[in-house]
């Protein structure tokens, strides 16, 4: 027999049954429709919410089979959430550049690709129109932050050989963030490190940003600036 659902995670901001109407569930998981032959029929409209007992009744399958594979679900899901939160950090800004230093940014990062033919700009706005289709899915819960109004800055101290030592979300308050680039400074001059500040939507983005040519940071200070003037 076929089964009737995909399981396409499992989230806490959905907590009303779907099947039985039973409420206040601590979690259920999000259900797809499949048509006869396995693929998904539908859009995130089409999925229902089970609780894991009821899921379980549908699928034929034990209720810890359901949350185990609601959760590696959900972990993939947010793994494509991080990477597109890496992509609009890096690329968002740059989409406001001329070509040419479009051009610069994408070629750097994706060598291989030079001179096949693949058109930076085009390249770049299906990567960054993939990312923020990742980020407003609302399968498994609200849209995430995705735009360059929702960058954050983070202190990065590097290393004398340009690695990673520290990354820090910038304090509002300005008195802390004097305080902290003061100690970033002193952090670094004890390592013979160097200190960046960089705009993104997360830390692990931020590091990637920090990791980018000067040309990306470039654009990057110049995109906050520019949400923040
Ligand atoms: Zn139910």
């Amino acid at each position: 027999m076929n089964i009737p659902w995909t399981i396409k995670g499992i989230t806490d901001d959905f907590t009303t049954c779907h099947c039985c109407g039973r409420r206040g569930l601590k979690r259920t998981v999000a259900l797809m429709p499949l048509d006869a032959d396995g693929n998904e029929d539908g859009t995130a409209e089409d999925v229902v919410y089970y609780g894991t007992a009821c899921a379980a009744t549908a699928l034929g399958w034990t209720q810890g089979k359901v949350t185990e594979t609601g959760h590696a679900s959900q972990r993939e899901r947010d793994e494509r959430d991080a990477y597109a939160r890496r992509i609009i950090s890096l690329y968002a800004p740059v989409e406001s550049a001329p070509v040419r230093d479009q051009a610069r940014v994408f070629y750097g990062r994706n060598r291989r690709q030079r001179n096949t033919g693949v058109k930076a700009t085009e390249e770049m706005a299906q990567l960054l129109a993939e990312a923020r289709a990742t980020l407003a899915d609302t399968t498994t819960g609200p849209a995430r932050p995705g735009r360059i109004e929702d960058f954050r800055r983070y202190l990065v101290v590097l290393t004398q050989d340009g690695h990673i030592h520290l990354v820090r979300r910038v304090p509002q308050d300005e008195t802390k963030r004097h305080e902290q680039a003061a100690a970033a400074h002193r952090r670094a001059d004890e390592i013979s490190g160097s200190v960046l500040t960089v705009a993104a939507l997360d830390a692990e983005s931020a590091r990637e940003v920090a990791y980018s040519d000067d040309l990306t940071r470039a654009w990057n200070a110049k995109a906050w600036q520019a949400a923040h003037a």
